[in-house]
Order: structure tokens, then C-alpha cells, then sequence
């Protein structure tokens, strides 16, 4: 008989730490859950920091009300950091002093902010947005803002860009890429994209690169590679992240590009489990390993752990999906894209309506749809049925989607 473990600690009380509580005290887990986060807040959603709350702040959405953690038994300890993991007397030490013993420990540590190594960006110039501390550093400024450059064409920048020009702040984007959102979305989505922003009255320069930041007066002044020379009220750097593996490898824990762990999303030893944006995970829908950053993600690996501390033991398998909201356009992408697959557009791009359908082959692995939920939804359980599609009829609109479930 596999032996239950009594004391949970999870370490990162993010999207994936606080699930993990949920789902355990869900499932009738008896024993106690200690949940540990660097964060002084309550835990709260992190996707409305770049689309409704810096224009609409209030209070940040809790991922869980204040109650719910002692009426579920779970330790919630805002505002502490674990220093260090004592793998052979099975203990978290905290940065307080304190120990906490465990007898499975989750690490749901998330990701940080890359920080980039350009003369003069770290410099108190830049702005950042991860924390509700980033979106409210930016809030206390916002106001004296006209002209903002955003170092990074990924989906936290350009939600962040569509925003602000929605409050008469003139923005340009700066993206080192030849395309915007390049590592996630095809070709087509990136022009589109490209396109979209451009019309709204971003200046968007791709293939290029901020060489340098200076403090002029009370402006940034950021020269380009391109030449340009932009000023500014303030840069943000939305640059992409970084996994939190530091700890996981400080206790001699395996990491690569995130904390590396098996089907079952456990880590090299038996007694620790990762999830969320820092863990490294097995993929069988894509040759080799993937490490994903977002909602999706982060709440299914959490079940999934949850799931095996109580006794159901599945390897991690789950349909990746994502969305991203940017001004008004709602991106929903279901599927892994990667470079070279075969595209077929279903719907009028012209019309702001239409999805991208991606494939490796003949297989169908993914789904790209701006503005079109009920064609994405169907498209998403296409996907996870791993349903035989023909490249050639998805592209016809009399053709309905849902005669190929
Ligand atoms: C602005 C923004 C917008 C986003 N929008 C979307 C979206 O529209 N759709 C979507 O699917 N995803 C979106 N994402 C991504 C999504 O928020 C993340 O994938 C998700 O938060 C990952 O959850 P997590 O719990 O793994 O990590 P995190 O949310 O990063 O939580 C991990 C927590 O662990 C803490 N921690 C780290 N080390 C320690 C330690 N030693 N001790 C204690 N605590 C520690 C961290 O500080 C953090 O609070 C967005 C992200 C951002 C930043």
C-alpha cells in the first residue's frame, strides 16, 4: 500500500500553490497543509495586473476569500520566504528562522521577471509588472505619463501597450524578434497582431533592440539598435521570465529550464513534487520537455499533484490553453505551436474573426482564435480527442466544426 503523507508544505502561494491546497481539502486530505508565499498579499489573480486592474485599480481579484483558508485548514503564510529545503530531516527552513517539517513537499515557486542586461534599464527607469506591487508602482506614476516604451512583443507588453493607449498614453513596443509573441503564435497571428497594434497607434519595432537607457531629467531616453533615439516618460520591461528553481537547486534537486520532474510531476526525489511556471515537465504532446506559464497550467498540474497525495495516481496529460486579452480582442490559443507547422485559416482576418488552425502533418496540434470562442472551443476538443481533421475543411466556413467531434 502507497503511504499517505500527513503534513503537506507547499512552497509559492501563486495559481498553482493555492490549487494544490484547494484540490487537497477537496479530494479529504486529513493531514495539514502549509502553504508558504514570499507575497505579502492575499493570494490573487495575476492575468488582471496587465488587462483591467491598472485602469480599474481596486482590490486585486483573490484567488480564494481571507475565510476560506481557515475554514479549509490551510496554513496560508503571507510574506514569508523559505531559505533553504533539508531534504534528509525533511524541512523547509524559513527565512524567519523558523523549520517546517513535511512529509511531501510541493514547490509552486512560479517565475520571475528576466531582467536584461542593457546600460542604465535597472537603474530605477524601468518598470515591471508581475507583482501587485509592480502594477501598483506603476499606478503611481501612470498619471504623468504621455509617452511609454515597452522593451518586449509578448502578451504581458502587448496587453499592457493596448491598455495604455486606451488612456491616450502614446506607446511604442521594442521586440529583439523579427515578429511579435514569436515563441507561442504562427506566423499569421504575429502579423495580425503586428498589424492590429499598429492601427491602434502603437509604434511597433521588431527585429530591434534597446541598447541603452538614460535618465534625462524626468524622462527615459532609449537609444535603439535601429538607431532610433526614443523618449519617454517610462520603460517597461515585460521581457519574458525566469523559472524559480534556485532553491530546488540548492537542495541538489534536478533543474534545467525549470525544476525537472517525471510524468507525475514528480522531481527527483520522491518526496517533492513541482508545478506551475517552474516546473520542467514531460510532454506527449510535443517531442521532449515543455515548461508552460500560464492559468491553465499551474490549476492542472496542482490537481494532478493533488490527485496522487490522496491516492489517484494519472501522469500529467492535459490540453495546454491560453488566452490573452488585448484592448478589445480575446486570443484564446488551445495546442503547442512550434516552428514549421502547416497553417489554415478559417474565418476573415479582415474581419477580426477567425482562428488559426495548425498542423504537424495530417495531425491537428493546435488552435489559434481571435474573437471566436465557439469555433475555439470546438477546436480545443478536436485537439484533446486527438480527432482526425482535414486540413482542408476546417478552412471552409460551411463546414461545421462540431460534425467532426
Ligand atoms: C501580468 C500577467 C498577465 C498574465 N496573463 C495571463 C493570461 O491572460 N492567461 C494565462 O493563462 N496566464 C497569464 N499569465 C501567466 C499566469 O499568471 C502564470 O502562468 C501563473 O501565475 C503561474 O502560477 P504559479 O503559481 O506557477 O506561479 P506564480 O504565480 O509566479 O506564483 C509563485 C509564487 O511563489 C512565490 N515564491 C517563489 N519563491 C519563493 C520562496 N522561496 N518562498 C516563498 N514563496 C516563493 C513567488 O513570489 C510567487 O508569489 C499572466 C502573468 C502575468 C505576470
Amino acid at each position: 500500500m502507497v503511504e499517505m503523507p500527513g503534513r503537506i508544505v507547499i512552497l509559492g502561494a501563486g495559481h498553482a500553490g493555492v490549487e494544490c491546497a484547494t484540490a487537497l481539502r477537496a479530494r479529504k486530505f486529513g493531514g495539514t497543509v502549509d502553504l508558504v508565499g514570499d507575497d505579502p498579499h492575499l493570494p490573487y489573480q495575476r492575468p488582471p495586473l496587465s488587462k483591467d486592474y491598472i485602469k480599474r485599480p481596486g482590490d486585486p481579484l483573490p484567488l480564494k476569500p481571507k475565510q476560506f483558508f481557515a475554514d479549509n485548514r490551510i496554513t496560508l503564510r503571507p510574506g514569508q520566504r523559505a531559505a533553504g529545503i533539508d531534504r534528509k530531516r525533511r524541512q523547509v527552513r524559513l527565512e524567519s528562522g523558523e523549520a517546517l517539517p513535511y512529509d511531501h513537499l510541493v514547490l509552486a515557486t512560479g517565475a520571475r521577471n528576466r531582467r536584461l542586461h542593457i546600460p542604465g534599464i535597472n537603474d530605477g527607469t524601468a518598470f515591471e509588472l508581475r507583482t501587485l506591487a509592480d502594477a501598483d508602482r506603476i499606478l503611481g506614476s501612470i498619471r504623468d505619463w504621455r509617452q511609454v516604451a515597452i522593451v518586449g512583443g509578448g502578451f504581458v507588453g502587448l496587453e499592457a501597450a493596448a491598455l495604455l493607449t486606451t488612456m491616450g498614453i502614446a506607446v511604442h513596443v521594442i521586440e529583439t524578434a523579427p515578429r511579435l509573441m514569436q515563441r507561442t503564435a504562427s506566423p499569421t497571428l504575429s502579423s495580425w497582431f503586428a498589424e492590429w497594434h499598429r492601427e491602434n497607434g502603437t509604434a511597433v519595432h521588431l527585429d530591434t533592440q534597446v541598447a541603452a537607457v538614460e535618465q534625462e531629467a524626468a524622462r527615459v531616453v532609449a537609444r535603439l539598435t535601429d538607431g532610433n533615439r526614443l523618449v519617454a516618460d517610462a520603460a517597461i520591461v515585460a521581457a519574458g521570465v525566469l523559472p524559480n528553481v534556485e532553491l530546488a537547486a540548492a537542495a541538489g534537486l534536478a533543474v534545467g529550464n525549470g525544476i525537472v520532474v517525471d510524468a507525475n510531476l514528480l522531481t527527483s526525489d520522491p518526496a517533492i513534487s513541482a508545478i506551475g511556471d517552474c516546473a520542467n515537465f514531460p510532454s506527449s504532446r510535443l517531442p521532449g520537455r515543455a515548461r508552460l506559464e500560464s492559468v491553465q497550467n499551474a490549476a492542472d498540474q496542482a490537481r494532478t499533484v493533488a490527485a496522487r497525495l490522496t491516492g489517484e495516481t494519472k501522469p500529467y496529460d492535459a490540453l495546454p490553453w491560453f488566452w490573452s486579452i488585448q484592448g478589445g480582442v480575446r486570443l484564446q490559443i488551445a495546442g503547442l505551436s512550434k516552428p514549421g507547422l502547416s497553417e489554415v485559416v478559417r474565418g476573415d482576418p479582415d474581419s477580426g474573426r477567425f482562428s488559426v488552425f495548425l498542423f504537424d502533418g495530417e495531425r491537428l496540434t493546435a488552435v489559434e482564435s481571435v474573437n471566436a470562442a465557439a469555433d475555439h472551443m470546438i477546436a480545443r476538443r478536436l485537439i484533446a480527442e486527438r480527432r482526425k481533421v482535414e486540413p482542408a475543411g476546417v478552412g471552409d466556413l460551411s463546414l461545421d466544426l462540431k460534425s467532426l467531434l
